[in-house]
């Protein structure tokens, strides 16, 4: 019987080995970590469910996977607003009309804002870099509030040294007053005990599936692990420089370091989920605080700190040589592992920033793949030696 083994028991891995268990694959999902989750995974702390890797908003336009995660845990509604500190004031983030006469030389911003008012969409797009793009739909006054501390405090670079292609996605200014992050048709909240674990934990409940943590699996001791495990294929949501004993070099990214304090005797610290910090003056870029989202009722909340700048993983730095390392790494590991016997999902093997909707899609379509290539070439897949 096919076996795969399944690297990394984040959301994409273990959603992985909940679509093999469908067909009925077994899977061994081997996690470097003590638990399972990765990212989302949801903890206590005295009491308060917090994120110990910042905050998560569940929101997708996919039916198909929104269903699949109400399905593993039931979700609760919640709309995502986040707060912004312009001027010692808290503000709407992303930008509202109706927030401009509460901040110093508005009749200005409001001038520079009208004269770019008309401006087409195409020509924006055609923005030279992220600071150009800003420019053209804001003016300057509202850049120089919003936009460039922020962008240069999160990526650690000058704004105009980064594509325009990352602006439409996160950044706008609110002619409606809509406070709303996300446009999407569904968003939510895992409604259980504890959060985000609770999909993890449906998720591998319904898995066919033999969960070992604790071990950390790399391209040289691949074939050892795949032998013990009696696997036939393999699939990685690793980041694969570090998994490859980084033989090409190393891919870039920006990482993050949440610090999450307990804060005893009030029920909220601050007025949404995430407040965002511009000002070099805070050391910090965000605050979460996970409690405006489970609506768990209890005294007392947790505090999660942003800081940027971290040796940990989490944004990719998108140039295309870093693009093209990925790629290698994929083609050396397919090459090395053996035709159709390697596949890849999730952001840190596919060196991607997506969201958990993505994720879960990535892990529907590649294993989709794998069980397609087994079914084609099943006598030839199976018990091939590693
Ligand atoms: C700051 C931040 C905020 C975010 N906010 C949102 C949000 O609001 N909404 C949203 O939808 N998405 C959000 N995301 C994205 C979301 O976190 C990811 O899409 C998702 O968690 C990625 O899941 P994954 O399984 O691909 O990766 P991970 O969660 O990173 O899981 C990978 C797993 O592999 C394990 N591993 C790594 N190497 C090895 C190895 N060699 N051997 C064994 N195990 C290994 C790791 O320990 C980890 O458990 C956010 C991401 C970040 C960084």
């Amino acid at each position: 019987m096919t076996r795969v083994l399944i690297v990394g028991a984040g959301l994409t891995g273990c959603t992985v080995a909940w679509r093999l268990a469908q067909d009925g694959i077994a899977s061994v999902l081997m996690e470097r970590a003590d638990v399972p989750g990765g990212l989302i995974r949801s903890e206590h702390m005295e009491g308060v469910l917090y994120e110990p890797h910042g905050s998560h908003i569940f929101h997708t336009d996919d039916e198909e996977i929104w269903n699949l995660a109400n399905a593993m845990t039931p979700f609760r509604p919640y709309r995502h607003r986040v707060d912004i500190v312009i001027e010692d004031k808290v503000l709407n983030w992303p930008i509202l009309l109706s927030d401009i006469d509460r901040q110093s030389r508005g009749a200005e911003i409001k001038a520079e804002l009208e004269e770019r008012r008309g401006v087409d969409p195409a020509a924006r797009a055609a923005a030279a870099n992220f600071e150009e793009w800003c420019l053209d739909l804001m003016g300057p006054v509202l850049y120089e509030r919003y936009i460039r501390p922020y962008t240069e405090k999160q990526w650690g670079r000058p704004a105009r040294t980064l594509s325009a292609q990352w602006a439409p996605r996160r950044v706008s200014v609110r002619w409606d007053n809509d406070p709303y992050l996300f446009p999407d048709p569904y968003q939510g909240w895992p409604a259980g005990p504890d959060g985000y674990t609770d999909l993890i934990d449906g998720l591998l409940a319904g898995a066919h599936c033999e969960l070992r943590t604790g071990v950390d699996v790399t391209f040289e001791n691949l074939a050892a692990h795949m032998r013990e495990a009696q696997a036939d294929l393999v699939l990685l949501t690793c980041p694969l420089d570090v998994f490859a004993g980084h033989c090409f070099g190393s891919l870039d990214w920006r990482g993050i370091l949440v610090q999450s304090v307990h804060v005893p005797h009030v029920e909220y610290a601050q007025g949404a989920m995430v407040v965002n910090y511009p000002a070099q003056a805070f050391p910090f870029i965000r605050i979460h605080e996970t409690k405006h989202a489970s609506g768990q009722k209890c005294e007392g909340t947790v505090l999660g700190f942003e800081f940027t700048g971290a040796p940990t993983r989490y944004y990719p730095i998108e140039l295309p040589e870093n693009r093209d390392l990925n790629d290698r790494y994929q083609g050396f590991l397919r090459d090395r592992v053996g035709p159709k016997r390697a596949y890849f999902a999730g952001r840190l093997a596919n060196y991607l920033y997506i969201d958990m909707d993505d994720c879960m899609r990535q892990a529907l379509d590649a294993t989709e793949e794998l069980i397609a290539d087994l079914r084609r070439d099943a006598p030839s897949a199976r018990g091939a030696a590693t």
